[in-house]
């Protein structure tokens, strides 16, 4: 499993730092849950710390302990520049390379100081004196309870806080526990609740947390713009601009409506394509050996998991959906082979 330098950062860390925790734009339940486990965790050993992320959080998240101290640099540039400048020590969270963060990254690469990261996606980037990655883990909040274990602070593991915080990662990149999950999985999370958190009042918060309107997007998407291919055992979900003025579609209103498209039987990719001001965001997920990640960085300019992953077109709706066809029956017969 790659990793370096935990030992010498640890014992740097014994003396107080001033630290910036930053994870990724349209940060989930995994970055906040990895970045506020992380902060409540650093402060308590008595260093500085703050989280930063790009852009704004969903509110079903607006109960976590701390969140309301997380920095959003869309919003609040200058506090966050001025975090930049002043930290000693950069923690990544929950993204595999620093073009993830935008202009926050470009920021903090001019500064030249070093970088924790912890990442389960594909591909990490290891140019950083210390990390802990693990491609394919259930999510970074995993990984940060591996890192508090290595060394040997299990005393926060049993810190409400912390391991609600460590938990909603895990619960939320897992769907719930439905998929990534390993025995050891579970004997983590076994050990988060031993904590005194109520993790039924948690799933809740989380997951039945729509508005009205969010459930009747998803009736819509699914009623009127999904399209099967089931020779090619894909099914496709689009909005158009349109389709955005005329619900008044918010950011977050679209949130895991890509992942219905799997509920159906034999269905083994599901791509989501949504028409934005300047250009067309994608959303892939699959499931078994189908590596949209792959799909998602050779043609669409992004990346991700193997069975989740996104990326962007620059050239229109119609064009973004004929490449997906195009490339796809090339895809699926790669991987049809191993999985029948
Ligand atoms: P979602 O579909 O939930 O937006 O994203 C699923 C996963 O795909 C995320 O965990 C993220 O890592 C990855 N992803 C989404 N959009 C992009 C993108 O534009 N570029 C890259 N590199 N990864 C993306
Ligand atoms: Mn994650």
């Amino acid at each position: 499993m790659p990793e370096k330098g935990l030992n010498d950062l640890w014992k740097s860390l014994q003396d107080e730092q001033e630290i910036l925790i930053v994870s990724h734009r349209n940060p989930d339940g995994d970055a906040l849950g990895s970045s506020l486990a992380m902060w409540h965790f650093l402060r308590q050993m008595g260093h500085r710390v703050t989280v930063a992320v790009p852009s704004p959080y969903p509110q079903s998240f607006g109960w976590m302990t701390g969140i309301g101290e997380v920095l959003i640099f869309d919003e609040q540039e200058e506090e966050v520049m001025a975090k930049i400048e002043k930290a000693d020590l950069f923690v990544f969270l929950d993204f595999n390379h620093i073009s993830r963060i935008d202009k926050m990254g470009e920021e903090i690469e001019k500064q030249e100081k070093p970088v924790l990261l912890i990442d389960h996606h594909l591909d990490p980037d290891l140019s950083y004196p210390y990390y802990y990655v693990q491609p394919g883990a259930s999510s970074t909040a995993d990984l940060v309870f591996d890192v508090l274990t290595r060394w040997q602070q299990t005393t926060y593991i049993e810190d409400p806080v912390v391991s609600s915080c460590l938990y909603t990662g895990i619960m939320t990149d897992t769907g719930t526990f439905a998929y990534n999950t390993t025995s050891d999985l579970f004997e983590k999370v076994t050990r988060l609740l031993k904590s005194p958190f109520d993790h039924i009042a948690l799933q809740n918060r989380i997951n039945h947390n729509l508005t009205e309107k969010q459930l009747k997007i998803l009736g819509y998407c699914l009623y009127h713009r999904m399209e099967i291919l089931p020779d090619l055992q894909t099914g496709i979900i689009f909005l158009t601009k349109n389709d955005y003025s005329r619900f008044d579609i918010q950011r977050g209103d679209t949130e895991g409506i890509v992942n219905y498209i799997l509920k159906i039987n034999n269905i083994k990719v599901a791509a989501f394509f949504t028409q934005q001001p300047t250009i067309v965001k994608l959303s892939f997920r699959s499931v078994g050996d189908y590596n949209v990640a792959e799909l998602a960085g050779e043609h669409f300019n992004g990346g991700g998991h193997k069975n989740a992953a996104g990326g962007s077109h620059f050239k229109g709706l119609k064009s973004a959906m004929d490449q997906f066809k195009k490339v796809l029956p090339e895809f699926i017969n790669k991987y049809k082979q191993t999985n029948g």
